[in-house]
């Protein structure tokens, strides 16, 4: 595995997934599942609303998981 080559990839996402995890925090109050897998996540408010807001636009569930994204990209970019 390559980790580097990863945040090369990650741009144009919304970018502060970082503040998503799979317990619940202080900040992290909201449950938010994942776009693919429906696993689900906690995310802080500002998260949260940018993702309610995504969806609330007609888009798909704009969150991936570390563990979907990680397959995507190597859907995306391995082909094999
Ligand atoms: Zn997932």
């Amino acid at each position: 595995m390559n980790a580097t080559t990863r945040s090369a990839i990650d741009g144009d996402l919304i970018e502060n997934y970082v503040n998503i995890t799979d317990y619940k925090t202080n900040l992290n109050q909201h449950q938010i599942n994942c776009g693919d897998c429906a696993k689900l996540f906690y995310a802080d408010t500002a998260t949260y609303e940018g993702i309610v807001r995504a969806i609330e636009q007609g888009l798909d569930n704009p969150f991936m998981c570390e563990d979907c994204r990680l397959e995507y990209d190597e859907l995306a970019y391995g082909q094999r």
